[in-house]
């Protein structure tokens, strides 16, 4: 009998023995192709010898040395590479163990910012439906997903939920791209008056909604105007790139393509690439100065916070990125492996959508292409097609929406950057074997 306690108690997975490229291999030799990167984490596939030698190094010359006394190189070399290469003033890096981690932090430094600057009144928190923004309480509340919130909904703070800027299913037939990024945004200028904008502290979002939509970027303008919005009435703006930063989009950081810079930016997972759990929260010097002429505490902490070996692996798989130009390579694989899903699911009768940016691509599954209609969750889609791809051999991430916002199933893909054009063109055929598949015994 296992004692491990299983995400799901009534199936157990396979045991996972190696990892080696884009590739994982169960105990019985079975190969898997990491079509996701777990959940968009391994940007560098498995096995990274750089990275493993890094690890072992600094494991060597310093596991732990706790940051209420001390700081170490890799946390400095590491938020100075950050720092360096983050848009705007983003210059103060705070790092944790991982997404949730990350998030929750960012919410608790918007809220002392303003106990600091002397308007404690701000305390509600605006982010948007079907969003994910971890699973600790305080993430939980702020993420908008209706599945994963209901049972812990009493213990939630309160969040004032808008919708999120989803062009396929919310955009209406005789609306532009443009207007309708604007009226998205409006939703939030409008919560903000009703709340009252001085009780107003942030606003939460994630550049392109990974788990919850599949790789749904915003329209071009939308978090322009978010900003603008956010500026004029003194909300701080939160993104939340823990799944579309680190270079998987093609850029760096995500907001990069929208052309805006958060006041308080949070990443994980490609950050430690899978290597190592690590995360960070990135804030501009006028928060920090706030902080530092205030209380000069942040009220918040962790025992791994600044973990030396997590950030090595952190330090390792920066520099790798930048130096191997490993980012434009997930741009440019990344219009490989779109225009691949394209030719070969373009024209699928249940396909409604293809979208995304660089290596982080949704296809959304619907039963009625021409009214968009999702299939009736008793039919569990995302679930079979998890199941149909994991046995022929490919890892990709389907999700079940929640039908709140009319979302139904999609898969999100997020391969490794180093993918190659054959691994594209196997992910590929395997995923739509398995969509077929799924779709077939959903039907029958
Ligand atoms: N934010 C986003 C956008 C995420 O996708 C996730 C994880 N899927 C989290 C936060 C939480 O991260 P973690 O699971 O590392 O706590």
């Amino acid at each position: 009998m296992s004692h491990v306690f299983p995400r799901h108690t009534h199936k157990p997975p396979p045991t996972a023995v190696r990892g080696a490229g884009c590739y994982l291999y169960d105990a019985d030799g079975k190969a898997y192709l990491d079509g996701s990167g777990g959940a968009a984490v391994s940007c560098l596939g498995h096995g990274d010898a750089e990275i493993i030698a890094a690890v072992q190094e600094q494991t060597a010359q310093l596991a732990f040395a706790h940051t209420g006394f001390f700081t170490s190189d890799p946390a400095e070399e590491l938020a100075d590479l950050l720092a360096e290469h983050a848009p705007g003033d983003l210059n103060r890096v705070y790092f944790v163990s991982g997404g949730s981690e990350a998030t929750e932090a960012a919410l608790k430094l918007a809220r002392q910012y303003f106990v600091e600057t002397g308007q404690p009144q701000r305390r509600h928190v605006i982010a948007r439906q079907q969003s994910y923004h971890g699973n600790t309480l305080g993430a939980l509340a702020a993420g908008g997903n209706a599945w994963r919130r209901a049972q812990f909904a009493p213990l939630l703070m309160d969040v004032h939920h808008i919708a999120p800027c989803y062009e396929y299913m919310l955009r209406a037939e005789d609306e532009s791209a443009e207007a309708y990024g604007l009226r998205a945004a409006q939703e939030l200028e409008d919560t903000i008056l009703r709340l009252g904008p001085d009780s107003v502290m942030a606003f939460m979002a994630e550049p392109v909604v990974g788990a919850t939509l599949g790789a749904v970027p915003a329209v071009d303008g939308y978090f322009k105007r978010i900003r603008e919005i956010c500026d004029t009435y003194g909300v701080l703006l939160i993104l939340d790139e823990v799944m579309c930063g680190m270079g998987r989009t093609g850029h760096l950081f995500a907001c990069e393509a929208d052309g805006v810079t958060p006041d308080i930016l949070c990443i994980a997972k490609g950050l430690g690439a899978g290597y190592q759990p690590i995360g960070a929260m990135l804030c501009t010097g006028a928060i920090y100065d706030a902080i530092k002429d205030g209380s000069g505490f942040f009220q918040h902490g962790h025992t791994y916070l600044g973990h030396p070996v997590a950030t090595a692996a952190g330090r390792a798989v920066v520099r790798k990125l930048l130096r191997d130009d490993l980012v434009a390579r997930a741009a440019w694989q990344g219009d490989r492996l779109s225009a691949a899903l394209t030719e070969r699911l373009g024209q699928h009768p249940h396909v409604g959508d293809l979208r995304g940016r660089g290596m982080f691509q949704g296809i959304e599954l619907v039963q009625d292409r021409e009214i968009k209609q999702p299939f009736a969750p008793e039919h569990g889609l995302a679930g079979k097609v998890k199941a149909a791809a994991f046995e022929a051999g490919l890892i990709c991430y389907p999700m079940s929406g929640t039908r709140d916002g009319k979302n139904g199933d999609h898969v999100l893909l997020a391969p490794p950057f180093i993918i190659s054009d054959a691994e594209i063109d196997e992910l590929v055929d395997k995923l739509s074997g398995a969509i077929d598949h799924a779709i077939g015994s959903a039907a029958g």
